[in-house]
């Protein structure tokens, strides 16, 4: 690998304290401030294809994707026309358009569990609104989530683990209640004997599991044999909904998404990232029995000024529709196959501890010697390790999550060589640590 010059962020380091005086953190979502690497974010000027521009012209092979929407790669040209010609029309009714129910035809069309969709602008206010729709139709309070996966800042999913398996939970933030928290039952991932001592207490008043169907947020972690299935299974026999957080892995890991890969389909789904190709979208849909429960069809209510905003709608429908051209989801696969086995092949090359999850294009290294099953394990990785691994990187020039409890997001916008570049990019930056 050619020795690069030093990596200069002298107008980055100026923009983020200009930044810092007026917006909290000097960012608009914590991740993005950099805080666990202790470095200074760089401030993007523009994106194209699978490459980003910082302010102080630095270049870096991207793998963060908007954090999972950005599947087609930066500034898609057929997704950038859609958006110009669409804006030219009007940015925004409050009323319906034909878009959005060719959207929501797309999106019944290919994710099995869902017969009718509501589009909403964000992951959050996607799992806020399933929850209160799973509350509402079961008419129970308690929820159950996974210890390591995220689901939006909600009041009830921002909740941490209490002591003891199948415990209540505690409020994991300051501004949610405990009496909140309270009904937020909280397990270890892939772990169904757990979720079954907690069926057997509180079984009844359980409206809804919630879970990644592949975790994304405590790195990536693939669901164990039968674990989705035996979730499918607990949750018919107490009456509790399923609901498939969907926001990172919907059409990222195959045009039918998670369910599809895995062939189990819960009753309700999330989504987000991937459906919005780069503009704010979410979405919750299910059995049509369930969903006809929400306003105005039924009395469970949910609404949004801006929802099935028509930029939103045809950057989404746009990506969508590319995403259905045939050999997509192959070649992801194969890109992230090729990362994955290079990853490999530079840490038995050192004679690192490395354990390298992937499911399709979500790939994540951990600096661990232990398999990363779920957020316990996750945890056994070297933090310190990650944080230099990941400035050597950015100073090679690639830009992946600044947290090790994130994955790595391919598009289709990587080329063959991009990954071969980033495969010698990781093996220099594993020499330097
Ligand atoms: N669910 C999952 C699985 C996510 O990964 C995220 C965001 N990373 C969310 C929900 C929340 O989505 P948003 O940030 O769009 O609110």
């Amino acid at each position: 690998m050619t020795q690069q010059p030093k990596r200069i962020d002298t107008k980055s380091r100026e923009a983020f304290e200009a930044a810092k005086k007026i917006i909290p953190g000097g960012v608009n979502s914590p991740v993005r401030a950099f805080k666990s690497v202790s470095l200074t974010p760089p401030f993007i000027e523009k994106g194209k294809g699978s490459r980003i521009w910082d302010i102080d012209g630095n270049t870096y092979l991207d793998y963060i994707g908007s954090w999972g929407p950005l599947i087609l790669g930066h500034a898609h040209p057929e997704v950038v026309e859609a958006i110009k010609q669409t804006a030219e029309r009007g940015t925004s009714f409050g009323a319906p358009t034909e878009l959005e129910t060719s959207m929501a035809q797309l999106v019944v069309d290919r994710v099995p569990s869902i017969e009718v969709v509501r589009m909403v602008n964000s992951g959050t206010e996607a799992t806020m609104s399933a929850l209160r729709l799973a509350r509402g139709y079961t008419k129970r309070n308690k929820i159950l989530k996974f210890e390591g996966c995220y689901h939006g800042h909600a009041d009830s999913l921002l909740i941490k683990a209490g002591s003891g398996v199948a415990t209540l939970g505690l409020p994991d933030s300051p501004g949610v209640t405990e009496a909140t928290a309270a009904h937020t039952i909280t397990v270890p991932y892939n772990d169904l004997a757990s979720v079954k001592l907690a069926f057997d207490q509180f079984g009844e008043e359980i409206a809804a599991v919630i879970v990644e169907p592949v975790a994304g947020n405590m790195g990536v972690v693939p669901p164990a044999e039968g674990f989705l299935q035996g979730l499918r299974t607990i949750t018919e026999r107490y009456g509790s909904l399923l609901i498939f957080d969907e926001v990172m892995t919907g059409f990222r890991v195959g045009l039918n998404s998670a369910q599809g890969r895995f062939g189990v389909t819960p009753d309700l789904t999330c989504l987000g990232k991937v459906i919005g190709g780069g503009l704010p979208v979410g979405a919750y849909g299910g059995k049509r029995e369930i969903m006809e429960q929400v306003a105005p069809s039924g009395p469970i209510y949910q609404a949004g000024t801006l929802s099935g905003n028509p930029l939103a709608m045809v950057a989404g429908y746009t990506t969508l529709m590319k995403l259905g051209e045939p050999g997509v989801y192959e070649e992801l696969e194969q890109k992230g196959a090729r990362l994955e086995e290079g990853f490999r092949q530079n840490a038995a090359e050192k004679g690192m501890a490395c354990t390298i999850n992937r499911v399709g294009s979500m790939v994540c290294p951990f600096f661990t010697d232990q398999d990363v099953v779920n957020y316990e394990t996750a945890s056994t990785s070297d933090l310190k390790c990650f944080a230099a691994y990941f400035g050597h990187l950015l100073d090679l020039g690639v830009s992946i999550a600044p947290s090790q409890y994130e994955g790595m997001f391919v598009s289709t916008a990587h080329t063959a060589s991009d990954i071969e570049q980033t495969i010698e990019a990781h093996r220099e930056a594993l020499k330097r640590l």
